[in-house]
């Protein structure tokens, strides 16, 4: 039994095939256009990726070398130049896209502005020339602090088109946390904004950069350039500047720098749900094809979609597929600066039924606050414009797919379940929606030229049902370069955790998951996360959707407990449903719930209701503090990702 290493106990069955009205107007319409693809890449990687970088992309100059491997080290293009922002932006200018709408964005007081690729290649340059006319040259750092407006995908352009680097600071972080990435970033210049709103509030953000910078805690940055939002900050003279002061003395004239494929691009911080975050790095070439190219393959994106992606541009999903991926197609993406709350419960739906939203991208963790907000909200908007649903950043449980499936896609709209993470740069596994029939709860299929497996410590494969390590066998475009200055944690966290064997590399992703008969991967959880109970080793996910799967349950978490006996047992954090009481006998029925739909073996040995999760602030579960908190001990480790605090005290046994 304890060979294996990770057990599968949930049983899902269901399967749903791409509709065929879908699949008639589909980019890639069956599966085996699909598995054309994947064996153009088995018989020549590198002409294969070649071939894409030769049709996607504009180059300066083309390249001497596809790829050049030097394990655990890879450059892409070697020798080409290229630019992501003239490939965002300048190429579209010659086509019928000039007048097209690049970024629809509303605000969440509910202004709008509608930027064509004309207006936003315009604000790009201008705003590339204040970046340069503040100091900043190619191969420096900007740090970007700025809420979801139009100006942070500018920033983010404009810094692409000089050869600066960014590296974006979700707008929600506190000023400790973004002093501390801006030094380990030496950024030189910083994009903010006096605040903006979330949650019908605003949220200043000025301030906290004030704070970050005070007495001289980041030497290195020099100017601050501010955006105006909410009307109004403190200004510190010679340091600060106004970006609508200064716009209209900037020529809208900037030639895109041809840059080396392997220039830095950016780097972003993982959202630190394991430990620490890491500081990933991106280069321009790659990361350009590679989310180019997964966008049009897996959103099957046509020329007339209103493609909107919630993420915010601070986390990597914001980075590939609401700014870079979308506009390097020429696509348009919807940017909508709120988040559902009490408040203003139907407030995604809006925002589809007014824009005619066509593919919806979003997260399991907004999944289950929409579904806990009730399906009155949606049930009262005209969703009929949508044709694709996406999810990303968490296993989603198949209750909350099937959810997503009725009401929001009507039944009518295939789900892209997406595995990635901010190192692959770009999604690896998932459906393509006109050739892949789906399941609840599966990413389903590696996309063609990823190579992507499931194996023991010795990085054999384990058989099929069996849980194991997530790993890629073959780098890709996307991939991630190193960790930033730290190339010993590159090497330590991501390729040696499995040896390499008869020179194969694996990169081990810290997943787990299974792959069914049909080779779809289900990603069970963390590999930190597993829980050992009697020589079982158990993921997180199947257990969490079991209890997802009662009416009464909107959200669990579970974690194990060192237990003399058996190793481990399991303890259960649920939130409930509106309408259910905690109480005793939810409790019991939650309990055999589990062992019915799962067995005996993952039944928790404790449960504790509250009103919420502690999760980053992008949204994820923390389970490590469920950890500590259910061993008794006190949470340790980097807690500046976690989204609120309170909810960790909250769970704190109280002194009796
Ligand atoms: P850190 O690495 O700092 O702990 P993080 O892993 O949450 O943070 P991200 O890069 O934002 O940082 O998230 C990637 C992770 O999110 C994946 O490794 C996986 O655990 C999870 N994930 C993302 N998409 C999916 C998905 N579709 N299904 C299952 N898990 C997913
Ligand atoms: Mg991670």
């Amino acid at each position: 039994m304890s060979d294996i290493l990770i057990e599968s106990v949930l049983q899902e069955q269901r399967q749903f095939p791409p509709p065929p009205a879908f699949s008639a107007q589909a980019r890639i319409a069956s599966l085996e256009q699909y598995q054309q693809l994947c064996q153009e890449f088995q018989a020549d990687p590198q002409g294969f990726w070649a071939g894409l970088a030769q049709r996607e992309l504009h180059w300066f100059r083309p390249w001497e070398q596809v790829m050049d491997w030097q394990p655990p080290q890879v450059r892409w293009f070697v020798g080409g130049q290229t630019n992501l922002a003239y490939n965002c932006l300048d190429r579209h200018l010659t086509t019928s896209r000039r007048t097209k709408p690049a970024i629809i964005w509303q605000g969440e007081p509910g202004d709008v502005r509608t930027i064509t690729y004309e207006q936003l290649h315009h604000d790009v340059c201008q705003m590339a020339n204040a970046l340069k006319a503040l100091g900043v040259q190619r191969g420096d750092r900007v740090g970007i602090y700025l809420p979801l407006i139009p100006e942070a995908a500018m920033a983010m352009l404009a810094c692409a088109r000089i050869g600066a680097a960014h590296t974006v600071v979700f707008g929600g972080f506190s000023a400790e946390a973004l002093k501390e990435r801006l030094r380990a970033a030496q950024v030189k210049v910083v994009v903010t904004a006096d605040g903006g709103w979330r949650k019908g509030a605003v949220v200043p953000l000025k301030p906290q950069v004030d704070q970050a910078l005070a007495d001289g805690q980041v030497p290195s940055v020099q100017r601050v350039l501010v955006v105006q939002r909410v009307g109004g900050c403190a200004m510190t003279p010679e340091r600060d500047g106004w970006w609508h002061e200064l716009q209209p003395q900037m020529s809208p004239d900037c030639p895109a720098e041809a840059l080396d494929s392997e220039e830095l691009l950016f780097i972003l911080y993982t959202s630190g749900t394991t430990g620490k975050p890491k500081g990933i790095v991106h280069t321009t070439a790659g990361y350009n094809l590679y989310t180019h190219i997964t966008t049009q393959w897996v959103f099957d994106l046509q020329e007339d979609d209103v493609y909107w992606c919630t993420a915010d541009v601070g986390w990597i999903t914001g980075h590939s597929y609401v700014v870079y991926g979308p506009l390097s197609n020429g696509a348009t993406t919807v940017m909508y600066e709120g988040a559902p709350h009490g408040g203003n419960p139907g407030c995604f739906w809006d925002v589809i039924q007014t824009h005619k939203v066509s593919i919806f991208y979003t997260a399991p963790t907004a999944i289950r606050a929409l579904i806990k907000m009730g399906v009155e909200h949606p049930q009262a908007r005209d969703l009929s414009s949508l044709r694709l649903l996406g999810t990303v950043g968490e296993p989603i449980n198949p209750s909350a797919w099937m959810w997503y499936h009725r009401v929001i896609g009507g039944e009518r709209c295939p789900i892209v379940d997406t595995w990635w993470q901010t190192e692959t740069g770009g999604m690896m596994i998932a459906p393509l929606p006109g050739a892949t029939p789906t399941k609840p709860g599966a990413a389903t299929l590696p996309l063609p030229g990823i190579q992507a497996q499931v194996v023991d410590r010795q990085g054999e494969p384990v058989p099929v049902n069996q849980g194991g390590y997530l790993v890629v066998t073959h780098p890709w475009p996307g991939m991630m370069r190193t960790v930033y200055q730290d190339e010993e944690r590159y090497r330590r966290t991501y390729w040696e955790p499995i040896p390499p064997r008869d020179g194969q590399h694996f990169y081990f992703a810290g997943d787990g998951a299974r792959r069914d008969e049909d080779g779809y991967f289900w990603v069970m959880g963390r590999v930190d996360d597993v829980i050992n109970v009697a020589g079982h080793r158990l993921g997180t996910m199947e257990i969490e959707s079991a209890l997802v799967s009662h009416p009464a349950v909107a959200e669990a978490a579970v974690v194990g407990r060192p237990d003399e006996l058996k190793g481990e047992t399991v303890v259960a954090f649920v939130t409930l449903e509106r309408h259910y009481q905690p109480g005793d006998a939810l409790k019991q029925a939650l309990l055999a719930h589990v062992v019915q739909e799962i067995g005996a073996i993952a039944r928790p040995s404790e449960m504790t209701f509250t009103d919420a999760l502690p999760k980053t602030r992008s949204g994820k579960i923390m389970r490590r503090l469920l950890r500590a908190l259910a061993a008794g001990e006190s949470p340790t480790g980097d807690i500046s990702t976690l989204e609120d605090r309170g909810v960790l005290e909250s769970l704190r046994p109280q002194p009796q």
